[in-house]
């Protein structure tokens, strides 16, 4: 891969990573202020016993996601790390080219679509 390529890639993998920190911190504290709130409430009103189960799952699942996207962030880390080495662009199992079609896509992809495909079989 070119090295001006590589470098459009590295602006969409920061631009990822800075909306990702940036969401979850947002939905971190969203899920924090939420349960501070309902440990005020929860002497003065027993009424709202429905209210406060359905927001411990709505807390539960926004948790859920934060995991998903700090997984991501990892991705995008790593793959940050093989534009500095020279390597990105390329399969880390099977060291073929990754289309550019699917680093448009999804471009912290560590791996080509035959690989995606072998890891999802298993
Ligand atoms: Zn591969």
């Amino acid at each position: 891969m070119k090295k001006t390529d590589m470098l459009a890639y590295r602006e969409k993998l920061h631009a990822i990573r800075s909306r990702l920190r940036g969401d979850v911190t947002a939905m971190a504290e969203v899920a924090l202020r939420k349960s501070g709130m309902e440990g005020s409430d929860s002497n003065a009103m027993p009424i709202h016993m429905a209210e406060l189960g359905s927001d411990n799952f709505e807390q539960e699942f926004t948790l859920g996601l934060m995991e998903a996207d700090e997984g991501m962030l990892g991705h995008i880390e790593s793959a940050l790390e093989r534009i500095e080495r020279g390597s990105y662009g390329r399969c880390v199992q099977c060291d073929g080219a990754i289309p550019k079609a699917r680093l448009n896509a999804i471009p912290y992809t560590p791996v080509c679509i035959k690989c995606a495909e072998q890891q999802e079989n298993q």
